[in-house]
């Protein structure tokens, strides 16, 4: 599922790329000079202290935030600033936050199925049939008909994973997904999140749980003080992080 017609798996041509990008708040200086690039069917973890620019970093790529200086692309086209093509670029790019941020006043299948309608130009009847597809692939079928308000956490993340896929996204982004949830609930998330990472899906993640960056990164970020500081594959960063920041960080997570 969720495949474009173009996806080949493993390809790792550059589906964002963010150059030479500075973002300040005020006299805060938050994205320093940040380059990275993210290949097409790639799975990226950022993990790094409370405060370095993990999420900023994360809203940027969908101009949740705009940039002071430096350039993103998504599939070769620069970031739109407004408008129809922003909304258009917003579509391509899913988000999933820590707070699930489903629609309290509308069933699970109607959180899941309004984008596809109302953004995409689907019919109800397709835009339900794909719904509830990925409502059972996130194993919430059951659930098509209840409110946000009468799911656990942990369901209520799956169907906003789910509500993200259901846009056909080319790529999905998820900041700290399972910072919110009771300690039960962050492995039925991250099963799905996995799942996803192995179906070829483009994911850039921000989280602590470094049991899934080890599992399911092809490379891990590590940010501090706004700037990139190091990245590499998993298992080198975890076990032999090159820089002082990296190796006080992981030190303080044992
Ligand atoms: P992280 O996600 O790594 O914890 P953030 O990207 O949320 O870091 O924040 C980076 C820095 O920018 C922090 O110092 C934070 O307080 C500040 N910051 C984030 N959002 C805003 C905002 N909208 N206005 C002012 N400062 C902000
Ligand atoms: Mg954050």
């Amino acid at each position: 599922m969720t495949s474009a017609p173009d996806r080949v798996e493993g390809d790792r041509d550059p589906l964002v790329v963010l150059s030479h990008v500075q973002k300040h708040f005020g006299e805060l200086h938050v994205l320093k000079d940040v380059d990275l690039v993210v290949g097409r069917g790639e799975v990226l973890v950022v993990i790094g202290p409370s405060g370095s620019g993990k999420s900023t970093l994360c809203r940027t790529i969908n101009r949740l935030e705009g940039i002071d200086e430096g350039r993103i692309t998504i599939d070769g086209e620069d970031l739109p600033a407004e408008g129809k093509a922003l909304a258009r670029l917003r579509a391509d790019v899913g988000m999933v936050f820590q707070s699930f941020n489903l629609f309290a006043h509308m069933t699970v299948l109607q959180n899941v199925t309004l984008g596809p309608t109302r953004v995409r130009g689907a019919s109800r009847a397709d835009a339900e049939r794909r719904a509830m597809e990925l409502l059972e692939r996130v194993g919430v079928g059951p659930q098509a008909r209840k409110y946000p308000a009468q799911l656990s956490g942990g369901q209520q993340q799956r169907v906003a994973i789910a509500r993200a896929l259901a846009m056909d996204p080319k790529i999905m982004l998820f900041d700290e997904p399972t910072s919110a949830l009771d300690p039960e609930m962050i492995n039925e998330v991250l099963d799905v999140m996995t799942d996803l990472a192995s179906s070829g899906m483009t994911m850039v993640v921000v989280t602590h749980e470094m049991g899934f960056a080890r599992r399911a990164a092809d490379r891990v970020v590590f940010m501090a003080d706004g700037e990139i500081v190091e990245q590499a594959d998993p298992e080198t960063f975890f076990t032999a992080p090159s820089s002082r920041r990296a190796q006080d960080f992981l030190s303080k997570l044992l």
